[in-house]
């Protein structure tokens, strides 16, 4: 299957391009923050919890709050039915996660609390772990969590050894590379990076400078979405 043609990926996206996203804050009633994200083909919620105290006891830090992430997938989000519950892929995941939120969260702020981030992925489509982290963002936000800066996160990669922006399904399972990054995008400073894949070094910076100019834009959206929702509880 040819990826590229004519200078267009299979959805018709330019190299450079972003999948379509739509970002919603604060759809549920009764978690403390949420975000409903929906980017490309995949569809997600977040939902945060917290900061509240943490038990039991012994998981309690004196001294800052514990980030408790959990990603899941929906056994209905994949192609094969997925089997429910925890497997390593999604424990990988959970960890990576919360390594990156709590590098701008300001724990210190609540010593021997802890601050549930729930990420469940209802349909994937590749790059649902920046698409977690980028909603996780929102949620946290919308719960009045402090932070330095609102993380994001999206990938860039190389398909028929073109370099290209965030990876959808086809291109993530028969490409030549993929590289989620997250980042602080004030400072740009990495939160996360990965990368499965071969690229040359030349590559790796270019794919890396490009999931950064994704970040900037999806940046702008969760502003964006965060303004409408304090805008429309202001008016009501
Ligand atoms: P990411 O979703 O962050 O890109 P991966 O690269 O591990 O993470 O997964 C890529 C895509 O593969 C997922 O978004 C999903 O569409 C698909 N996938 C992941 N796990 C499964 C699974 N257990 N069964 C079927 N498809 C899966």
């Amino acid at each position: 299957m040819e990826l590229i043609k004519d200078g267009k990926r299979i959805d018709g996206r330019a190299p450079d391009e972003l999948r379509p996203i739509k970002i919603e804050a604060g759809p549920l009633y009764r978690a403390d923050g949420s975000c409903y994200l929906e980017w490309g083909g995949n569809k997600i919620m977040a939902a945060v919890y917290g900061p509240k105290e943490a038990i039991p006891r012994h998981i309690q830090d004196s001294t800052k709050a514990v980030i408790n992430a959990r990603y899941n997938m929906a056994s209905f989000s994949v192609e094969d039915r997925k089997r429910p519950g925890p497997d390593r892929r999604s424990q990988e995941i959970s960890k990576i996660t919360a390594e990156a939120l709590e590098n701008v969260i300001l724990t210190e702020m609540f010593p021997r609390a802890v601050i549930d981030v729930n990420i469940e992925v209802l349909d994937a489509d590749a790059g649902t772990r920046c698409a977690g982290i980028t909603a996780a963002a929102v949620a946290l936000a919308d719960a009045g969590i402090p932070m330095r800066d609102i993380p994001v996160a999206c990938a860039a990669g190389k398909v028929d050894g073109v370099v290209v922006l965030d990876l959808l399904g086809d291109e993530d399972k028969k490409g030549d590379a993929d590289l989620p990054v997250a980042i602080a995008p004030r400072s740009e400073e990495i939160l996360l990076l990965q990368m499965d894949g071969h690229m040359t070094v030349e590559e790796f910076d270019e794919a890396l400078e490009l999931a950064l100019k994704g970040c900037r834009e999806i940046s702008k959206l969760q502003k964006e979405a965060l303004l409408k929702k304090y805008k429309t509880f202001e008016e009501e």
